[in-house]
């Protein structure tokens, strides 16, 4: 499977690689509120949930690159503005396999100027029907989406996984809760979520990759990706930000957490 696995990607996703793609079905409760006002309220009512509990409620399990290593041989830090999503158009390997092919240093891209610039594709989570891996901090640059771009420099990469046995429609849900999670811990637009599609590839042909391919219309981002977003917004509005938290204007990310332990 790992060899099948570079082999797919080396071939078919060679320089960039890297897509999740999300959109969902839930049966969370919509609040009415407009996506820029902050719901709060230090009690979860109404199905509501914390960003924290959304996270886990997607089960996230924490499998790291090595740090220092491979992909995170040089260490490059981020403050995420965009979430990419892409899907990985692998028909075999599931998270796990991606997961074990990231931590061992075997998805490799040429390195080149202009082009893929550490060698290795990485990204932070890869999604599936029942479970989410995180391959990288979300505090650090991924190499999944522009070469040297914006896509890389400021963007927490998602590929949601297509092998075979695997729900799309519960691939969508858990991407659609993640994306929701990461823009109440990031303080991010809606608009901030984008399909690989929208980083152009200098001095690649076609310059906007056509991915997460089954969320685009034509190859190009049309009404099956604004459904998709559709569903994060749903996803958004059920979050909850603790009256702790909302008081301090959101608070950093590290403030956040702090006072997450202590409610
Ligand atoms: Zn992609």
């Amino acid at each position: 499977m790992g060899r099948d696995l570079i082999a797919l990607y080396t071939a078919a996703c060679a320089l960039l690689a890297a897509g999740i793609m999300a959109s969902c079905t839930t049966s969370g409760i919509e609040s009415t509120a407009n996506l820029d006002r902050v719901p709060t309220g230090s009690k979860l009512t109404q199905g509501g949930v914390t960003e924290k509990q959304m996270f886990s409620e997607i089960r996230v399990v924490k499998r790291f690159i090595p740090k220092g290593r491979y992909g995170r041989k040089v260490h490059r830090s981020m403050k995420p503005r965009y979430i990419t999503v892409h899907s990985t158009q692998n028909y075999d390997g599931d998270a796990w396999d991606h997961a074990r092919a990231l931590e061992r240093g075997k998805l490799r891209a040429p390195k080149r100027r202009g082009g893929n610039r550490i060698g290795y594709l990485t990204w932070h989570f890869t999604v599936q029907q029942d479970v989410v891996m995180q391959h990288l901090p979300t505090n650090e640059q991924g190499e999944h989406a522009d070469f040297d771009g914006v896509g890389n420099n400021y963007s927490i990469g998602i590929e949601m996984c297509e092998h075979r046995g695997n729900s799309r429609t519960q691939t969508l849900e858990r991407t659609a809760k993640l994306c929701a999670s990461l823009m109440r811990q990031y303080n991010l637009p809606l608009r901030s979520v984008v399909p690989h599609y929208h980083w152009p590839r200098k001095g690649l042909k076609p310059e906007h990759k056509n991915c997460p391919h089954y969320l685009m219309t034509n190859g190009r981002p049309g009404r099956k990706w604004n459904d998709f977003l559709q569903m994060v917004k749903r996803e958004y509005k059920r979050i909850y930000v603790p009256a702790q938290i909302a008081s301090r204007g959101f608070a950093d990310v590290r403030e956040k957490e702090a006072i997450y332990q202590g409610l």
